[in-house]
């Protein structure tokens, strides 16, 4: 049973047992031709047998001489059929290993010819099988790539359209004389401009941090230094929106292995949206506690809240729930994608939870202990 699994699994073994059944087929074709044809063999040469035993001195050379004859005829007629067998057999086996190599061979000047939806029959466990399986990964991994570059391009394109439009539209305003030259006609320019600026910032950081190319300098840091930063530098606007800001950091915390300049950026962006999505009146917490070998740290608001439909999606680039209300607060939904980069990249978990529209929503990471 564990021999049939081997075979089914190796190709080398696959490769062994094919050419000992052609050793076989061989064998057995010339034993079987070999018999059929004797009585025939010797029917041709038995004339010469008898005469050569009416010569007298001379019968036992020429006896011999007719006997080798149809040996040799028996050989060469057994020979013949078996070489056929074989050869059959070889083109068999032999097709049987080249026929999904040479699918493998057009399905990648297919992919290299950009035809990302090319895949190969997966036929049988052992290592060809196992090649096909990876082939057709890899093509699919190569597909689910074009595909978010063209959707990145578009999402682009959507992105640079809005501002750009309303820069244009303002210039055209000026000049036709239908906007007056006024501190708020550029106000409005700078704006967009601003907002043209962070998007070009943020594809950047998008473009490093899915690359894995953001440097990271990572060192101990306690959990109270980890936080402290971004709710400081946000406090105010909290104060200024009335929105309450709470910070629960549980004593005796120990310490995580992070870069804190991307921990407060991370935080920036949970607390950011946090102040965002939560009107006046309402209240956002940062908790730090510790579950096993990692620190979680949790944004909670009291805000608008994610429908569960949407959920699985917001950490996507350019995703965002409602667009107008995220653009009109300058969101261009890459934060969060980023963040999760940032998160992974420190080798902890990002993930959000909701309990739907208007019951307000919680972000939360984890960061591996400094131990
Ligand atoms: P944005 O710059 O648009 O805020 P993010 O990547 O930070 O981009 O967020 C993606 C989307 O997730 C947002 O557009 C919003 O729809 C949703 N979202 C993020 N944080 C919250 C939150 N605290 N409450 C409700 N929705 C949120």
């Amino acid at each position: 049973m564990n021999l049939l699994i081997a075979v089914r699994r190796s190709l080398g073994w696959k490769l062994f047992l094919s050419y000992l059944l052609i050793v076989i087929v061989a064998v057995v074709v010339l034993a079987g031709t070999a018999n059929l044809h004797t009585s025939t063999a010797l029917n041709h040469h038995i004339a010469e047998m008898q005469d050569a035993l009416h010569r007298g001195p001379d019968a036992a050379a020429d006896l011999d001489a007719s006997l080798h004859a149809a040996l040799n005829e028996i050989i060469t007629v057994g020979a013949l059929v078996a070489i056929v067998a074989a050869v059959l057999v070889s083109v068999f086996t032999v097709r049987r290993i080249v026929t999904p190599l040479q699918a493998m061979i057009a399905g990648s000047e297919g992919i290299a010819g950009g035809d990302y939806h090319q895949r190969v029959a997966v036929a049988g466990q052992d290592e060809l099988g196992v090649l096909a399986m990876a082939f057709n990964q890899m093509a699919d991994a190569l597909e689910q790539t074009d595909r978010r570059r063209l959707e990145l391009v578009g999402n682009v394109a959507h992105e640079l359209r809005t501002p750009l439009s309303s820069i244009r539209g303002t210039l055209e305003g000026l000049v036709d004389g239908v906007l007056p030259p006024d501190p708020a006609t550029f106000l409005g320019i700078q704006h967009e401009v601003a907002r043209l600026q962070r998007l070009v910032q943020d594809l950047e950081e998008l473009s490093r941090a899915e690359a894995g190319q953001i440097p990271l300098n990572r060192r101990t840091v306690g959990a109270v230094e980890l936080v402290s930063p971004a709710v400081g530098r946000l406090q105010s606007q909290f104060a200024d929106k009335g929105v309450a800001l709470g910070v629960d950091v549980l004593a005796n915390l120990p310490a995580v292995w992070a870069d804190p300049g991307r921990i407060t950026q991370v935080l920036l962006n949970l607390l950011g949206n946090a102040l965002q999505y939560t009107p006046p009146g309402g209240q956002v917490s940062v908790r730090v506690w510790q579950e096993d070998l990692s620190l979680l740290i949790a944004v909670q608001d009291s805000g608008i809240g994610i429908d569960p439909e949407h959920l699985p999606h917001i950490f996507e680039r350019f995703y965002r729930v409602d667009k107008s209300r995220s653009r009109a607060g300058g969101g261009s939904g890459i934060g969060l994608t980023i963040s999760r980069h940032l998160v992974e990249a420190h080798g902890g978990r990002f993930w959000a939870t909701s309990l739907g529209a208007g019951q307000g929503s919680t972000f939360l990471f984890s960061l591996p202990l400094a131990s």
